[in-house]
């Protein structure tokens, strides 16, 4: 940073846009990489370095009291730092030309300049509130900063509110979710997709569903809010929708995701990016090179599909916040790029996932070419079975058939489940293989894991494949009434429900029944989800079967079968 606004001070000046995730992080940074500088944070609202991502749970009640979502405050940002925080501060224009910004105290109304050397946006993203009708009628909220979790918990308890509705169903809605039917309110989601968070491949949405159903949510998918109106008697309030329905309620939280704040990037003449956020290279820098961007405001891009994207997540706001600081301070630190690894509770279930999903890849590809891509489901436990508590996790795994490059997987389970997307997350971003991860050296204890750990089995499970010893097959195959489809689960298991036309032979019996089984033409094997399935492949394939394993087996054809695809 060369300094050219020394007038104040005779100290080149950062000044910040934005208090919270990026800014506040830049800022930090900044002053560990220089006591020379002086930094400055504009932050419209009262609060800076707050936890956005702990409302829910406060709207909740899980975090009853507001200073814990205080992770910093003005004071202790100039005490321990030297960072002159000024809230209820809007920045309301950048001049490039005088690289200055205007800055509008909005308790006082005063205006002023304040000149910069390097200047660092970091505004974030505001809920999407679409002109609808009724979308201002007073009940109905959105959800990003303190003061939004004031209004709705004073709502809950001056109106008795009994009944909400959540427009969209993504990870804020669904945290809402759960949030509310924890202090005993009556929930509607409304989503406007066949399925709830987006992320997710819709067959393990199933898993999310039918969660959210048995913990009394009222899921209404595929159906788009058209309006709002008032309740009959002038109480509360009646969500319409496309299909029609009315749905009566007391409050409503939209939560269908978040635009980037551009403005004023685009009134200073930023380049902003085809999807609406701020370009930046991989150094933050935004197209004048003294103004760096980070945060939801900017598009990032997909290290899998190579395409920009926008991403609205705490990790990267805060590792990009510290990057466009260690640049600005002459460093030559690069941001990676995303891959979208994200987590959320829904009552009991952890849902994670990193990477592709298989529809985001059948839309972009892999580094922008044809997606050449198989797939993997199963369900291991999050430690060994013979350990009290053992839980299973729903994974599905997806890898490149060219080169076993893994390029994305999501888990839905009770334990253990973020575990295994974190280790998988750092495999992406190195561009590991599945034979990289089935090599993976990970803790294993009985109450942690296992001597094959869920990550160790994906990678197994894949290079199987991908080695030919055990050729995959999906449900779709075994409805196409090619070959000869035979379930090894015992008797029992195939009288309660098998796919048409297959055959039983139990694994067990296997070897002595091989005679039963055509021995030109392919065999399908399925069991409950796939692993009874795996040894019988092995068992046919070295007595000369062309046999293929049915990945996820009953249970993946079950969760498929619920997305409505049958
Ligand atoms: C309810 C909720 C839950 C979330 N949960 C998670 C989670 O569990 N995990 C996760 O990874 N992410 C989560 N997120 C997303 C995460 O909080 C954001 O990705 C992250 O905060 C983005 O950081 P940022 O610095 O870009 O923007 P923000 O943290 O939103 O900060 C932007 C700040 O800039 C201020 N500002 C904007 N314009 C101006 C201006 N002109 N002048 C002055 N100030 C301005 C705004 O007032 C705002 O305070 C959640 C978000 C919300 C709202």
């Amino acid at each position: 940073m060369s300094p050219h606004n020394q007038e104040q001070s005779g100290r080149p000046r950062v000044l910040i846009i934005g208090g919270v995730a990026g800014g506040a992080t830049c800022a930090a940074r900044a002053r560990r990489l220089s006591e020379e500088t002086d930094i400055i944070i504009f932050e419209r609202g009262p609060y800076v370095s707050f936890a956005n991502c702990g409302l829910p749970y406060y709207v909740g009640d899980i975090i009853p009291k507001e200073r814990d979502l205080l992770l910093a405050t003005p004071s202790y940002f100039r005490e321990r730092f030297n960072i002159d925080v000024r809230v209820h501060c809007e920045v309301t224009a950048i001049n490039r030309q005088k690289n200055e910004v205007q800055v509008r105290n909005t308790e006082t109304g005063e205006v002023y300049q304040e000149a910069y050397d390097a200047l660092v946006l970091s505004p974030g993203a505001a809920p999407v509130r679409p002109p609808l009708p009724g979308i201002d009628l007073p009940g109905i909220f959105s959800l990003r900063t303190i003061p939004d979790s004031h209004r709705i918990r004073e709502w809950i308890v001056e109106r008795g509110v009994k009944r909400a509705v959540i427009v969209g169903g993504g990870f804020i809605g669904l945290e809402m979710a759960e949030n509310l039917v924890g202090r005993g309110i009556s929930v509607s989601i409304v989503e406007m997709l066949p399925q709830v968070m987006p992320s997710l491949d819709p067959e393990m949405a199933v898993l999310v569903q039918d969660h959210l159903a048995a913990n009394g949510v009222s899921l209404h998918l595929g159906d788009a809010v058209t309006g709002f109106e008032q309740g009959a008697d002038g109480h509360g309030i009646v969500v319409t929708t496309q299909s029609r329905d009315k749905h009566p309620c007391d409050m409503v939280i939209f939560a269908i995701g978040v635009r980037p704040e551009i403005k004023l990037a685009r009134e200073a003449g930023l380049e902003i990016g085809a999807l609406g956020g701020i370009r930046v290279d991989d150094q933050m820098r935004t197209s004048d090179s003294r103004i760096w961007a980070v945060g939801d405001a900017v598009e990032v891009l997909d290290v899998v599909s190579g395409e920009w994207i926008l991403l609205a997540l705490a990790g990267p706001a805060n590792r990009q916040g510290r990057i466009a600081a260690d640049v600005i301070m002459g460093r030559n630190s690069r941001f990676r790029g995303v891959q979208a690894t994200a987590v959320c509770k829904v009552f009991d279930l952890v849902v994670a996932s990193t990477g592709a999903s298989e529809k985001a890849l059948q839309r972009s590809g892999i580094d922008g070419r044809r997606a050449r891509y198989e797939k993997v489901y199963l369900e291991p436990t999050h430690h060994v079975g013979y350990y009290p508590g053992a839980k299973p996790i729903m994974i599905k795994f997806i890898f490149s058939t060219e080169e076993g490059r893994v390029l994305g997987v999501q888990a839905v389970g009770e334990e253990g489940v973020e575990k295994r997307i974190d280790v998988i997350s750092m495999a992406i971003q190195k561009g590991a293989t599945v034979f990289d991860l089935e090599e993976a050296e990970l803790c294993y204890a009985p109450q942690f894991g296992g001597a094959k750990d869920p990550v160790n089995l994906a990678g197994m499970v894949a290079a199987n494949i991908l080695r030919g010893d055990s050729p995959v097959a999906h449900w779709d195959d075994v409805n196409q009434g090619q070959g000869t489809v035979l379930d090894v689960r015992t008797p029992r298991e195939f009288a309660a429900g098998h796919f048409e036309g297959s055959i039983n032979i139990p694994l067990d019996e296997l070897r002595g029944r091989l005679g039963e089984l055509p021995q030109d033409g392919e065999i399908l094997v399925y069991c409950r989800q796939g692993h009874r399935s795996y040894y019988a492949t092995r068992i046919l394939r070295l007595n000369g079967f062309n046999a293929s394993n049915v990945s996820g087996g009953i249970l993946t054809y079950n969760m498929q079968r619920k997305v409505g695809v049958l």
